[in-house]
């Protein structure tokens, strides 16, 4: 098992329930998919009597439970940055059909509903400790190559700073929150949605048109050791010893909720629409190129083509870990947007 294996994406899909709508309406219909979880591969139907089969690291029914679905995309990236390595998760796929229930839900009143970012973070604050370590969180909204801080509204145009020497990437105007709790942060989770709201009603957009990006930044301290400097005559009484001072052991984690995957029609009479349209593709396709890249080992990884990609130019490829789930619904009437989130997934293997 690769898992937590630098330098490759692991890519698992996730799909969900027919709803309520589906069950009426396609009621004659066969699913368009069909997964086969123990093999790890998923049959796209084709017709009738032809389909194609392709393979993932991890194949998630519609029965597959939030905690599942947790432990197999998520916890071995949130180990290895509790081991000091950065790490991405990340949630692709057509609106609708699950990235947020994956990622973002909270389960405040039904714990096992609880998706990964709330997951993740109970794993952390398990994990560190509190005198000597510090887990502090950023909430930002990418929308049309702006970034804004989702847990301060008035900060809504924020700056990626690019450490030329570390290749650190950093948001430095962004509100950075220190977590002590595990309430603590539920409650900013909440906070930023509800900032989330209502700025794509001011800009009247939808938040399936942005991505939501949670950073958690890690910093651990390794214990300062005695070390023995000298030694006189091999005389154990005489050693000197000398206090180093403790490590400081710094990574972040970066979950990624993703905009819709479905193709935006380009000719839409709203205003903006071109301009969003163009934007996400740009920005969906950026990533797409970089986790192509990865996954071919490329010495090049071309993460200037967007914020999205120079965002996470620390958190993907090199040393980072990084997951991919792809979401996709039932529906035999999606069958063409199904297709294309599968071969985004498949280009990332
Ligand atoms: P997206 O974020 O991709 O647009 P959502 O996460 O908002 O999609 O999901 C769309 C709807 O489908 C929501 O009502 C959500 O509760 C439901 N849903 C998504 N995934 C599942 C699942 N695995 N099991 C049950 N319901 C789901
Ligand atoms: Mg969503």
């Amino acid at each position: 098992d690769d898992t937590g294996v630098p330098g490759r994406v692991r890519v698992a899909v996730r799909l969900r329930p027919r709803n309520a709508e589906e069950m009426v309406a396609d009621a004659d219909f066969a699913d368009c998919v069909e997964l086969q979880p123990e093999v790890k591969r998923l049959k796209l139907r084709k017709n009738n009597w032809d389909s194609d089969t392709y393979e993932f690291d991890e194949v998630l029914t519609e029965f597959a439970s939030q905690k599942r679905v947790y432990e197999v995309v998520a916890k071995p990236v949130v180990e290895s940055v509790l081991d000091g390595y950065n790490g991405t998760v990340m949630a692709y796929g057509q609106t609708g059909t699950g990235k947020t229930y994956t990622l973002g839900r909270l389960g405040e009143e039904d714990t096992a509903a609880r998706g990964i970012m709330v997951r993740a973070m109970e794993d952390i604050l398990a994990d560190v400790s509190l005198e000597t370590d510090s887990v502090s969180v950023s909430y930002l909204q990418l929308y049309m190559e702006t970034i804004q801080d989702l847990l301060d509204p008035t900060n809504d145009n924020i700056s990626i700073v690019e450490d030329p020497r570390s290749g650190d990437v950093s948001v430095p105007g962004a509100s950075l929150v220190e977590i002590r709790n595990q309430q603590s942060f539920v409650e900013l989770l909440r906070l930023g949605e509800a900032h989330r709201f209502a700025a794509n009603t001011k800009l009247n957009t939808e938040s399936s048109r942005s991505h939501a990006i949670l950073m958690v930044q890690v910093k651990r301290s390794v214990k300062g050791r005695y070390s023995i400097l000298s030694s006189e005559n091999g005389n154990n009484s005489h050693m000197v010893k000398s206090l180093k001072p403790p490590i400081v052991r710094k990574a972040k984690l970066v979950v990624v909720d993703l905009a819709g995957s479905e193709r935006i029609d380009k000719s839409g009479s709203e205003g903006h629409t071109l301009e969003e349209a163009k934007s996400i593709n740009l920005s969906l396709s950026a990533l797409g190129k970089c986790i192509n890249a990865i996954a071919e080992n490329s010495a090049h990884v071309p993460v200037r083509d967007s914020k999205l990609t120079r965002l996470l130019r620390d958190s993907f490829g090199g040393t980072a870990r990084t997951s991919l789930v792809i979401t996709i619904g039932p529906s035999p009437r999606h069958r063409g947007e199904t297709t294309s989130t599968i071969t985004f997934g498949q280009r990332a293997m």
